[in-house]
């Protein structure tokens, strides 16, 4: 057994308490006069469903997240969205101004934002580009996670906006590496469009281990922002004491139970094989279109694409009301844009404004 994660949270948090909120208490009652809610239901909320504070981890919703991830509840936090947790972990585990994380650009950018409120430096060790697409080189991870002190490495698998899938026995032996000295956080908001298994799969045996999930891409539930930290139920707690203390607004708890009830997911599951039938297709379409250098194999719901002319390739998709990611601004990715994928139709709608402007040239 792994070392006990908690000796990896900032020591000035390690017994601290949190706020006590009017849920806080499991008590049980008829008439509730403690947390100065209102007597009577707003006028535009008939049901009256809106009147008092949320749960703040509601038991149904953890229950159906922890089952559909295939984790236990105590191993799973609800959020507000996964962008909460990513604030949650750095906040609760680097000191203010102080430790590091280290991030893998070009990635996704809310680990640097949430490092940089904290005051807390940001370490980074790249992706290096292979004929395979981008590959995350582990022990220059390791290494710059050690000479930085770092108490956290965010990877992002698949990766946004690489697309590319970290090999999880490397993320398990980076972990060992790094136990004791720092978490090692698989970020999986893309996970449903994968082929391999989550890296919940590592929790067991490694407990500095922690997987971020969402129901923002594949369940389209993006404005309901629920995500999910899993991690070991000892930071789990942490994290709990960390948060906000009503976190999740009822009515995005109740439309996320209904999303998670066997037939919708199953209708998610049929659009996520549609997503990435259509991945396969516009990916071969887009290799043939003159001007394209290179297409990535993605495992996600976007193509990463690098184009000879990318600013006249925008601007066309933009004339056409076609709004794709500018990634031009990141890390080695000065001739590329990201494209998520839509619709049969909207995906052939980027072909065909693609093969105008072949035709133009
Ligand atoms: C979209 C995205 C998120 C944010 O998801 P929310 O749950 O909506 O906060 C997290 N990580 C990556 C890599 C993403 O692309």
């Amino acid at each position: 057994m792994s070392a006990d994660p908690l000796l990896l949270v900032r020591e000035d948090l390690r017994d601290f308490a949190g706020y006590r909120s009017a849920r806080t208490d499991k008590v049980d009652g008829r008439v509730w006069l403690n947390a100065n809610e209102a007597a009577w239901p707003n006028g535009a909320d008939a049901g009256g469903a809106a009147r008092r504070y949320p749960q703040p981890q509601p038991d149904r919703l953890r229950k159906a997240l922890a089952a559909l991830y295939g984790c236990a509840p105590g191993q799973l936090l609800a959020g507000r969205g996964s962008d909460e947790p990513i604030d949650l972990l750095i906040r609760a585990l680097c000191r203010p101004g102080g430790d590091a994380i280290v991030v893998t650009p070009p990635t996704f950018g809310m680990y640097a934002v949430c490092a940089r409120l904290h005051g807390t430096p940001v370490v980074e060790a790249p992706l290096v580009e292979t004929a395979n697409g981008f590959t995350c080189d582990f022990n220059a991870v390791e290494q710059a996670s050690r000479d930085a002190g770092a108490r956290i490495v965010f990877l992002c698998s698949p990766g946004n906006p690489s697309g590319a899938t970290l090999p999880l026995p490397a993320v398990a032996a980076l972990a060992r590496a790094l136990e004791g000295k720092a978490l090692v956080v698989v970020d999986e908001a893309y996970q449903e469009y994968a082929e391999g298994p989550s890296a919940t799969s590592l929790l067991g045996a490694q407990r500095n281990v922690v997987v971020l999930r969402t129901l923002s891409k594949a369940h389209a539930l993006a404005a309901a922002r629920i995500g999910s930290v899993i991690a070991d139920p000892v930071l789990i707690e942490v994290l709990q004491r960390c948060q906000a203390p009503y976190p999740l607004p009822q009515p995005s708890v109740d439309l996320a139970c209904r999303a998670l009830a066997p037939d919708v997911l199953a209708e998610t599951a049929r659009r996520v094989a549609t997503t990435c039938a259509e991945r396969t297709r516009l990916a071969q379409a887009l290799r043939c279109v003159r001007g394209v250098r290179r297409v990535y194999p993605s495992s996600a719901n976007f193509l990463l694409v690098r184009f000879e002319n990318p600013g006249a390739v925008y601007a066309a998709l933009l004339a056409a009301g076609i709004v794709v990611r500018d990634m031009r601004q990141a890390l080695g990715l000065a001739d590329a844009l990201r494209i998520s994928l839509g619709t049969r139709e909207q995906n052939d709608a980027v072909l065909e404004t693609l093969a105008q402007l072949e035709a133009a040239a």
